[in-house]
């Protein structure tokens, strides 16, 4: 069977090199007689595996000697909770920007374990906006300040990093990580799940500023440390070691692609001409104030949603998989992640403008 494009959320297309490679490498790798899931984490098949994937991650994003990387299990969720239990360091407050559901989702978490105090929030405008710097409203008292760079759901991207002032910025990039270059010496922690951009799912990226590293009261369990696990290489329990390795591929491709700066401008192409395709039709619109548009995921309505359902089931039918929007927001979203081929966005104007034609 021919393989689709596929534009889920994530987890989501990987580049079918790394797939093949993956398959070809399954049985055996590199005459190590074993798969790499059957290695033990600590032998030196795969403590090779895991120091090259994490050297081509601070190569890629140009990560200074004074940010521990960290691969963690979780997911993004797991790090709402994680951040506050870790650099709060003993203040009651945490400032966060409210763009969309994600960044709800970090708001509620960290409720738990402070003060939520909203610098900045879009929530009136239905997350179709970011709201502008100089309005925002940041806690000095703070024990940093966090926002979401690319809003999966909503499809809503900062194009610029915020200015915290003296606070750490926290940021969750889970679902545009590597699609463009990012100064990381601006941030006090970046996080993000690997299923978009990196990987399968099951690893959590956290870059972490050393200052923010061993903060954690001796509550918190070890392995929710990150000094804990800096100290150990990420290897205070077993990790998820076949994900490391696909990762590790994916960064590769990355590095052959050109690295970020290469991919940006396949991003930029990609993403320009879908939005250029849904502003011309008079059948699709996309809400979002243009300057917020995502690169990585494009949300757009049909004019008359009683279409919405041929829409899928036709699109479905033509090779171009998992389009429906997210059910809190419906209609329809096209992610369109670094290992989603120009052609398949080019297959998917094509489509939706015959559609438009016929219906
Ligand atoms: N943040 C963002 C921006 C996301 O898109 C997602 C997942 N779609 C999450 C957090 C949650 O990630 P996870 O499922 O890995 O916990």
């Amino acid at each position: 069977m021919a393989r689709i494009y596929n534009f889920s959320a994530g987890p989501s297309m990987l580049p079918e090199s790394v797939l093949l490679q993956a398959q070809q490498e399954m049985l055996n790798w590199q005459d190590s007689g074993m798969s790499v899931m059957e290695m033990s984490h600590r032998g030196k098949h795969f403590m090779a595996i895991a120091e090259a994937m994490k050297n081509d991650l601070i190569e890629l994003l140009g990560i200074p000697a004074n940010y521990k990387v960290l691969f963690l299990q979780g997911g993004a969720s797991a790090q709402f909770a994680l951040i506050p239990q870790n650099i709060l360091n003993g203040k009651t407050k945490a400032s966060y920007v409210n763009t969309g559901a994600w960044s709800t989702s970090a708001i509620k978490e960290a409720g738990k374990y402070c003060e939520v105090q909203l610098a900045a929030t879009s929530e009136a405008e239905k997350f179709i906006t970011i709201p502008a710097f100089d309005t925002w409203n940041i806690d000095k008292d703070a024990a940093y300040l966090h926002y979401t760079s690319n809003e999966t759901i909503h499809g809503v991207e900062f194009s610029e990093v915020p200015d915290a002032g003296d606070l750490p910025l926290v940021c969750d990039m889970s679902s545009n990580i590597l699609s463009r270059p990012v100064d990381v010496s601006r941030y006090g922690i970046i996080y993000a799940g690997t299923q978009k951009n990196m990987g399968p799912s099951g690893v959590t990226v956290v870059i972490v500023r050393d200052d923010l590293v061993g903060l954690a009261p001796k509550t918190v369990p070890a392995v929710f440390d990150y000094q804990q696990q800096a100290k150990t290489d990420s290897m205070l329990n077993t990790p998820a070691t076949y994900n490391w390795y696909l990762l590790g591929l994916v960064l590769q491709w990355l590095k052959q692609q050109g690295g970020i700066a290469a991919i940006e401008q396949h991003n930029i192409r990609k993403a320009g001409k879908l939005y250029q395709a849904i502003d011309e039709s008079s059948l699709y619109s996309n809400p979002v104030v243009k300057d917020y548009r995502s690169r990585m995921n494009v949300p757009f309505v049909l004019a008359d949603a009683a279409l919405d359902k041929e829409f899928l089931v036709l699109a479905e039918k033509n090779g171009l998989s998992t389009l429906a929007g997210h059910r809190s927001v419906g209609g329809m979203r096209a992610s369109i992640y670094n290992a989603m081929p120009e052609a398949g966005v080019d297959a998917l104007i094509d489509f939706m403008a015959e559609f438009e034609r016929t219906h």
